[in-house]
């Protein structure tokens, strides 16, 4: 087996009393989880999982993400994470579309497990990784499964080509895609985040973005198990309780979406904790804003902001942390197995300076979509994967995402981009968070329209907002139209969903 199924048994030949999981108090070593993997394995094996069948879990962080994932590694079974937050008719399109034999879910998906479970005959088990706290009566007991299983390592013939999980993205445009990841695809990110984030044997990272996302998966946790060190898992995202982790648990490192480094940094024990142990954060998913960088490189915390994407086990781009100030905003520089470029539309690299799309190559790019060739046709040509984001890069070679292209909006002939936008009015101080989007207008063609969370106190007006935005924004980037709301929609991953907020305002028909 050269696949993440073989992992925990090789660290278990190498050192395996130090620390692989810490969750809610109990601390296991690497023994205790290579064993419980091979546990985990059997009792997949027991309900009937051979090499190739889909195993889907969905929950909440809970090592039982690990487990299940390592487990079907050992078998050659393909793990495929659901995102917790989905709605029962979601979650169906996803396990139905993946053809998973075994569902693993969470306590809190005791009532979405019944409610399809008469709509998916394809799934055989559902098993509850917890007791449930509202439904679920009819799930297996994991723990009761895994101390019935074999505890005999089976050694299935799994190569780097076959097939590790297939991941669905988080959807901000369309029905969601499966990105197949190959053993191989996360061997080589993983290589690739210990290379650039300087995991340490010793790693104690925090497992806090959802495992169900590539970011909160390979972003530090799988890297840190592969290096030997320890993942800290929290179930959800709650700033103070996190704080209180980070310092008691001496964590080193975790990866994060900027609208968590935001939330963080405006409780209080961001001031009062000690994050000393911190040595780097992996912060990326979506554009960081400035001053969010700012507040932590403040603070003394090293955050070195990267770029990828589900679709690249998230190997892209990073910014080396002796880099973290002298190129503040850059997403960095290809990562160590990857190749990046930025391309014009007739595949020519771009000028320093000029705007192109964004292609990555290399061993961490998916296989492609699940049981989608032609939705796998668009974006990977000629080896090279699309990803529809438009970037700079300076004359150093080092990158900078400007926006997704379908986000742009083109105004009065010019490119604006949103991001750039938000990332302005995120700069003001009376402002908390901000989206902007197209909306058409008779004479420019498209204007922005900033949707807007102001901070706590600051009373609406629109023109105040304007005046304090123009002295930092170029004419024809200023938003024409400013709308305040309590609160933006979000993916799981703290990105703003824009489609929504488009449908939101778009103009009805006369
Ligand atoms: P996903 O499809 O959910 O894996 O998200 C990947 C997408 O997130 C990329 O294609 C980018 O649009 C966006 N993204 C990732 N990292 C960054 C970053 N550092 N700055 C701006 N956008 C990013
Ligand atoms: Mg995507």
């Amino acid at each position: 087996n050269a696949g993440l199924g073989s992992w925990p048994e090789r660290r278990l030949r190498i050192s395996p009393e130090r620390d692989a999981i810490w969750f809610e108090g109990t601390t296991t070593s690497h023994r205790t989880f290579a064993q419980r993997v091979r546990r985990t394995a059997g009792a997949l094996a027991g309900l009937g999982v051979v090499a190739g069948d889909r195993v889907a879990w969905v929950s909440g962080n809970h090592p039982s993400a690990l487990e299940t994932l390592y487990a079907c590694g050992q078998l050659g079974a393909i793990w495929v994470p659901v995102n917790a937050r989905l709605t029962a008719p979601e979650a169906e399109y996803v396990l139905d579309h993946s053809g998973a034999s075994v569902v693993v879910h969470g306590r809190d998906h005791g009532t979405v497990a019944d409610a399809l479970r008469d709509r998916l005959p394809g799934v055989r088990t559902w098993v509850a990784a917890e007791a449930p706290t509202a439904g679920g009566a009819d799930s297996l007991p994991y723990e009761d499964l895994l101390a019935a299983a074999d505890p005999e390592l089976r050694d299935e013939p799994v190569g780097l080509d076959d097939p590790c999980l297939v991941m669905y993205t988080s959807g901000t445009t369309g029905r969601p895609k499966g990105a197949v990841l190959t053993h191989g695809n996360m061997t080589w990110a993983c290589m690739s985040q210990v290379l650039g984030f300087d995991f340490a044997p010793q790693e104690r990272t925090l497992a806090m973005a959802p495992l169900f996302h590539i970011g909160g998966l390979n972003g530090t946790v799988n890297p840190t198990l592969l290096r030997g060190g320890c993942a800290v898992v929290v179930r959800r995202f709650d700033a103070a309780e996190i704080l209180e982790v980070v310092e008691q648990q001496r964590v080193n490192s975790f990866f994060a979406v900027p609208t968590m480094l935001d939330a963080l940094s405006r409780d209080p024990g961001f001031r009062t904790r000690d994050l000393s142990s911190l040595r780097t954060i992996g912060a990326a998913g979506a554009p960081l804003p400035l001053s969010t960088l700012r507040t932590w490189l403040d603070r003394g915390v090293t955050v070195q902001q990267a770029y990828g994407m589900t679709e690249s086990a998230p190997a892209g781009t990073a910014l080396d942390s002796a880099d973290a100030e002298r190129k503040i905003g850059s997403a960095g520089k290809p990562q160590f197995f990857t190749d990046v470029r930025v391309v014009r539309p007739d595949g020519t690299e771009v000028e320093p300076g000029e705007i192109g799309e964004v292609v990555l190559q290399g061993p961490n790019i998916m296989a492609g979509y699940w049981r989608e060739p032609e939705r796998t046709a668009e974006v990977v040509v000629d080896g090279w994967y699309h990803s529809g984001d438009a970037a700079t890069v300076d004359e150093e070679g080092y990158l900078y995402i400007r926006d997704r292209y379908k986000d742009m909006i083109i105004s009065g002939g010019e490119n604006v981009y949103p991001a750039e936008v938000e990332s302005a009015l995120r700069e003001l101080p009376m402002v908390q968070e901000a989206a902007v989007i197209g909306v058409p207008d008779p004479r420019w063609g498209e204007v922005g329209l900033a949707v807007v969370v102001l901070a706590p106190g600051v009373p609406e007006d629109a023109e105040a907002l304007l005046t304090a935005l123009r002295a930092r924004l170029a004419g024809f980037k200023m938003p024409r139209h400013v709308d305040f709301v309590q609160e933006l929609p979000k993916t799981a991953t703290g990105k703003i969903r824009k489609p929504d907020l488009r449908a939101r305002y778009a103009p009805t028909e006369e």
